[in-house]
């Protein structure tokens, strides 16, 4: 598994599995058969309600937990510094685990304004070595600007929407210029239309692969974290199988060319 290296010396995989949307019973068994296809790293949160189901999946893979990679996130309502502290032992209990690899600030809220407590909470959480990496989720500039400022600490990752049709440039620019890690929610575009495109299909094609294999390609790449998800244990396979071909400099260029400001989800600035 190729990994990147956190700007505070932690290895995380660059590439795992997601698990949003997922109903908690089906969320062991998908987690349960990505770690024997082969993957390491996980993505949950306290929104998608199956960090217990991750949790024993974890347990029964008898997979050795230094081997393992967990994140999950922190709910908007819990950005007060108290109910950071509570809502981060709940998501431990849940998922069984002693210490968490990653914890992200899941949305900044900004009409809230509470961001810079909550990463002020996680920074102590960090401090207390309770998880061995902090970062963010749906932060803008302006929001990751003003917590390095507020803080002095650097968030390790910032997992944002990011796909072909929507490819973040800017803040991928900001992000190496800050030593923050980018992860990318909804790798594959969420599959709907994206994985359809002619030119991946093209692309495809000529290395013998899916294209949602390309579009994983493509964001490693590029340098970025993926979380793919799939409950199809055929497609968790593929979905891992990514690092035995190369995309082109051209097969690049034409996939950064498909960048037509397609954002899926929610704008983070309006976000509740
Ligand atoms: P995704 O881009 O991973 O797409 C998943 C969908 O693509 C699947 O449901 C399936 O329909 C299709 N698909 C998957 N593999 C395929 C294959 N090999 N061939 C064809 N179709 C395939 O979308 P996602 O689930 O939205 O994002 C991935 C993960 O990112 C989530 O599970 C979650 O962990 C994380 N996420 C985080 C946030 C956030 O706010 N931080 C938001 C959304 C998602």
């Amino acid at each position: 598994m190729q990994t990147v290296t956190l700007n505070n010396g932690v290895v995380m995989p660059q590439l795992g599995f997601g698990v949003w949307q997922v109903p908690d019973d089906q969320a062991h068994d998908a987690v349960a058969t990505a770690l024997r296809a082969g993957y390491r790293s996980v993505d949950t949160a306290k929104l998608y309600f199956n960090e217990e189901g991750v949790g024993r999946a974890i347990a029964e893979s008898g997979i050795p937990r230094d081997e393992l990679f967990i994140t999950t996130k922190l709910w908007n309502d819990e950005h007060d510094h108290d109910k950071v502290l509570r809502a981060f032992d709940t998501s431990l209990r849940k998922l069984g685990l002693d210490y968490l690899d990653l914890y992200l600030i899941h949305w900044p809220v900004p009409r809230q304004d509470k961001y810079a407590e909550a990463w002020r909470a996680l920074v102590e959480l960090y401090e207390a070595k309770r998880v061995r990496a902090i970062g963010v989720s749906n932060f803008t500039q302006t929001n990751l600007t003003r917590i390095i400022d507020d803080s002095g600490v650097v968030p390790a990752v910032n997992q944002v929407e990011l796909h072909p049709r929507f490819n973040q440039a800017a803040l991928r620019a900001y992000h190496a210029e800050h030593g923050i890690e980018t992860e990318a929610w909804s790798p594959l575009g969420q599959g709907k239309g994206l994985l359809d495109d002619p030119a991946l299909a093209k692309i495809a094609d000529a290395h013998g692969r899916t294209p949602a294999q390309v579009v994983l390609r493509w964001h490693l790449q590029l340098g970025n974290i993926v979380i793919p998800k799939s409950v199809t244990p055929a497609r968790i396979a593929e979905n891992l199988d990514v690092f035995g071909f190369e995309l082109s400099a051209a097969d690049l260029a034409a996939i950064d060319g498909l960048d037509a400001n397609g954002r899926i989800g929610p704008d983070p600035d309006k976000m509740n």
